[in-house]
């Protein structure tokens, strides 16, 4: 399989070069040339390790032998705390969630990035290379890669987060962990400041120059593929013909992952998008207007973005993947702050996908509700996505995922059913252990100083 990219469709990338480059030189994302088809009746009684080899092997077929390949992700699964990894519990008829919070930081994160630690250690094994791993995150996406990457050899990371806009234990679940590879940013801005610097660092020569800069944001393609596993894994789980997913959504990695499965051949009916009040996406699929608009904090820290990049990648897809026309798009947008889609773009986007928004009255009264009425506590980014699914109406199978394990959001959820929850003893522990973080200003060049400094250090 070879890669191109979302501003380039002449590029043919092998999956170990875009592995450690995230993103594409040209501005771009990657995408694999052709989508490679999955025969259903092959995954039966498979395990969940097994169907994750069958799913990722044909993307990585050039660089990685299928033995291997397994044995990565029999390690990556090894230690989560479930014996289904990702199961599907049933809320009533038609009506399903699919749990993702079993992994070491408790959000559907680790699923990808737990393997992309292993896979990134296995391929260093056999080479001199030293890579700087860095990102931004609302939250999850931060603290989940820390856990994958500590203290792993060739490898230094620095993860910036918006400085008091992630939840007190998302914080501490990445600054405590003091190992000297991880390198905590605090920037004072946004999320979608940390992701613009990010971007600007990516494409910066002198940085390139002094070290192999690798991506685990959620626009690193390895990631969306171990996301496409769980997807046929809940398909797995019914009896049923077709279904449909709600996926709570801010970047929109882990909902076109599910696109991503529906190209391989799960037959999927419609995905629809929940997203807090920060709505970018939900206009964009009911008008076609793409416009910028200003962050706003709400109770699911991890969906607060305006800019969600993986949309760039359903763009590539819904234009018939005609590069020419993407960089047309984010050109106007980049100097407008506004893109129009025509309709018959407009049109296939809702062939696909739904959207709902959802506010943070509607959030703490549907975690209420569901905690009344069914005993199960979700947390608030769950919750929206519950609420599009208590919602529905017709005869279809829903799957609702679960996106994070509801202590990690306690305040929310303590506030929306009146009472203190349980948290989980190793999240609890983390309020007694050291931090260590930098406080960094909304500044490209500031946090570029920063990281040439320690890794010439290191
Ligand atoms: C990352 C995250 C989301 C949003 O997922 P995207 O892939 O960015 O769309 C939603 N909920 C939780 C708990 C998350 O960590």
């Amino acid at each position: 399989m070879k890669y191109l990219s979302t501003r380039d469709d002449s590029l043919s990338r092998s999956f170990n070069d875009i592995l450690y480059q995230g993103l594409s030189r040209d501005g771009g994302l990657y995408l694999p040339q052709s989508w490679p088809k999955i025969d259903l009746l092959s995954l039966k009684n498979k395990s969940y390790e097994e169907v994750a080899c069958e799913i990722i092997f044909p993307y990585v077929n050039e660089n990685i032998e299928k033995l291997e390949l397994q044995k990565i992700l029999n390690e990556t699964y090894a230690n989560f705390n479930h014996e289904k990894i990702a199961p599907l519990v049933e809320l009533e008829n038609n009506k399903f969630l699919l749990e993702l919070i079993y992994g070491p930081t408790y959000a559907f994160k680790d699923y990808a990035l737990q393997f992309l630690g292993n896979l990134f250690s296995t391929s260093l094994e056999m080479s001199p290379k030293k890579i700087t791993v860095l990102g931004a995150t609302s939250g999850d996406t931060g603290s989940a890669a820390i856990h994958s990457f500590k203290s792993k050899k060739d490898i230094n990371v620095f993860i910036l987060h918006p400085h008091n806009k992630v939840s007190p234990i998302q914080q501490k679940q990445m600054t405590t962990v003091i190992d000297k590879n991880i390198f905590n940013i605090a920037v004072d801005g946004n999320f979608d400041d940390c992701q613009k610097i990010v971007k600007e660092l990516f494409v910066d020569d002198e940085i390139q120059e002094s070290t192999s800069l690798t991506a685990v944001n959620s626009i690193n393609w390895a990631r969306l593929i171990a996301q496409v596993v769980y997807y046929f894994w809940s398909y797995l789980q019914t009896d049923k013909h077709q279904i449909n997913f709600i996926v709570p959504s801010g970047n929109f990695g882990n909902i076109f992952s599910a696109f991503v499965a529906k190209q391989m051949g799960l037959p999927i009916g419609h995905l629809h998008i929940a997203t807090n009040s920060n709505d970018i996406l939900k206009s964009i699929v009911d008008t076609g207007e793409m416009k910028k608009k200003s962050v706003s904090q709400t109770y699911s820290p991890s969906m607060d973005i305006q800019v969600s990049s993986n949309f760039e990648r359903q763009i590539f897809e819904s234009l018939n993947r005609d590069s020419k026309r993407v960089n047309e798009v984010f050109e106007s947008f980049s100097s407008k702050g506004f893109y129009q889609f025509d309709d018959s773009v407009l049109a296939k986007f809702q062939q696909i996908y739904k959207a709902s928004s959802i506010d943070d009255s509607q959030t703490l009264e549907t975690i209420k509700y569901v905690y009344e009425k069914y005993n199960y506590i979700a947390d608030p980014h769950t919750a929206t996505g519950l609420k599009v699914l208590l919602d529905k109406k017709d005869d279809e199978a829903w799957v609702s995922l679960v996106c994070a394990h509801p202590a990690k959001f306690d305040n929310a959820v303590n506030k929306a059913i009146n009472k203190e929850i349980d948290i989980p003893k190793e999240l609890s522990n983390l309020f007694d252990k050291e931090e260590k973080m930098t406080i960094l200003p909304n500044s490209t060049m500031d946090v570029k100083n920063f990281i040439l400094e320690k890794i010439s250090n290191a």
